[in-house]
């Protein structure tokens, strides 16, 4: 059954884990007692303490951070909606012992935050220790400039070479994706995402799984685009597998064309034909993967009904312009099905994630030049960077976390906590810690629902051992003041 559309002050139905905006707020968002990090979760380990003397998580009995988020319960029925965003809690939730967020627009708590911890000055040890962590990342800039010239050039030339070589690829063109673009490209400037879209006027699409995030597309009849008739299946479906085959085909011939860099594509892997490039660079090499990409304009599919719950932060207008945007489908896989036949497709919604990050404030200049400063995208460079630390050190038991499921917790952060104020420059450490202890919460209930997709859950039950390794390496790394992000891999 659909939840109802979110009203004011009702959008807890959506939580990902099935909470209340509130009861997260009382007992997470900053307040006089908790925001220098004694409650609820645990302080941040002392750098200067000894780690071999300090007991290991399992030793001793410490407060677990994702109990931050209410009682532990299945489902809980939405709330009713409540004209009083700040209002008592609904669905369980204890009324809030000090109001952590006022009506919109409202400067109360702000005013407070900043009074206790003035822009930059935050300096308990964790504080400064991420500090130094987002300068040590953002030294690498120069590197990912120097690398996505190269990789500009690369994708330049093959495009001209794939629309003049191939009439069914003729209208292909690039799209901008992926982290570089979105400015939170942290530790490894030599990885890149390139979508190659191509438009399409109409498709069917079928769901292929109960994710909702999956698709068999056919045509209707008569299709504009003949030339894609060949690369349909025995089924007729639109098949990702042969249109890959041929662009790869392309891509194989034109790479030894390309002047001043040596560019090979990588080997595919048995059944896949997912294209890397990879360029040399000495002394590493970049890598670039290739996303065969649709563009359609038409309505986004009815999975999607309850996604994208941003009327709290950035507003129900930005939201139905987002919904009115095309709807894009990559070329992926769905691992779940029986027989491997590569006709699948995966709803996307990069360019919107980019949107997002990009205009991330409630107020329209958070972070402009004159504006406001937050901390949100600090907040998210520095999950991302603590999971590729700790898949370096655990690559096999952390192999199935990508950087995905990070910004997919970041999103509904910020749409827990969606005032500027919520994200103030100056409670980095705060903001840090409530994002972290959500997203261990997440992998507690091995629950994280996609953002745009509420039905899709990207922690799978039957992951849940690795979602429960991940929970005990991070909260070990919290205990212990992130040893992680001193190590240089
Ligand atoms: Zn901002």
């Amino acid at each position: 059954m659909p939840l109802p559309d979110a009203t004011e002050g009702g959008v807890a139905g959506h939580l990902p884990w099935g909470g209340d905006t509130r009861t997260a707020l009382t007992t997470a968002a900053p307040s006089p007692r908790n925001r220098r990090g004694s409650a609820p979760l645990p302080a941040p380990g002392r750098p200067e303490a000894p780690a071999e003397n300090r007991p290991g998580p399992a030793a001793r009995p410490r407060p677990d951070p994702a109990a931050a988020y209410g009682p532990r319960r299945e489902r809980p029925p939405p709330p009713p909606p409540s004209p009083l965003p700040g209002g008592p809690a609904a669905g369980g939730g204890e009324a809030p012992p000090t109001l952590p967020r006022g009506p919109p627009g409202s400067r109360a708590p702000a005013a407070r935050r900043r009074a206790a911890a003035p822009d930059g000055a935050a300096a308990t040890p964790l504080a400064l220790r991420l500090r130094e962590v987002l300068s040590r990342l953002s030294l690498g800039r120069q590197d990912v400039s120097d690398a996505s010239g190269m990789v500009n050039q690369v994708v330049s030339h093959l495009i001209q070479a794939i629309r003049s070589q191939d009439s069914s690829f003729s209208s292909i063109e690039r799209l901008g994706a992926g982290s570089y673009y979105e400015h939170v490209k942290i530790s490894e400037p030599n990885e890149f995402d390139i979508m190659l879209v191509m438009r399409v006027e109409r498709l069917q699409l079928d769901e292929c799984d109960e994710t909702g995030a999956y698709y068999y597309l056919t045509f209707k009849r008569n299709p504009k685009e003949k030339y894609l008739l060949k690369f349909l299946d025995e089924d007729k479906r639109l098949s990702a597998f042969k249109m890959l085959q041929a662009l790869r085909e392309i891509i194989k011939r034109e790479v030894r064309n390309i002047e001043n860099m040596e560019v090979s594509v990588k080997r595919k892997k048995a059944g896949s034909p997912a294209i890397t490039l990879l360029i040399k660079k000495p002394p590493a090499e970049i890598s670039v993967d290739i996303i065969l990409t649709l563009e359609v304009q038409q309505s986004w599919p009815p999975s999607t009904q309850d996604g994208l719950r941003i009327e709290q932060w950035l507003g129900r207008k930005v939201r139905g312009k987002f919904r009115n945007t095309a709807l894009y489908l990559v070329a992926k896989q769905n691992k779940n099905e029986k027989v491997l036949k590569g006709n699948t497709w995966r709803l996307s919604f990069s360019h919107i994630e980019k949107a997002m990050l990009n205009d991330h404030g409630r107020s329209k200049t958070c972070c402009e030049s004159d504006g406001p400063k937050c901390c949100r995208k600090s907040c998210l460079k520095l999950l991302k960077y603590l999971l590729e630390q700790l898949k370096m050190e655990y690559t096999k038991e952390l192999d199935k976390f990508c950087s995905y499921h990070v910004k997919t917790a970041f999103f509904h952060s910020c749409v827990m906590w969606p005032n500027d104020t919520d994200w103030h420059v100056g409670d980095l450490d705060h903001c840090f810690q409530k994002y972290l202890g959500y997203f261990l919460h997440c992998l507690q209930k091995s629950q994280l629902p996609h953002f745009f997709i509420p039905k899709y859950n990207l922690l799978s039950l039957e992951d849940k051992a690795s979602s429960d390794f991940l929970l005990r390496q991070i909260n070990n790394e919290f205990n212990n003041g992130f040893p992680i992000f001193q190590k240089r891999y």
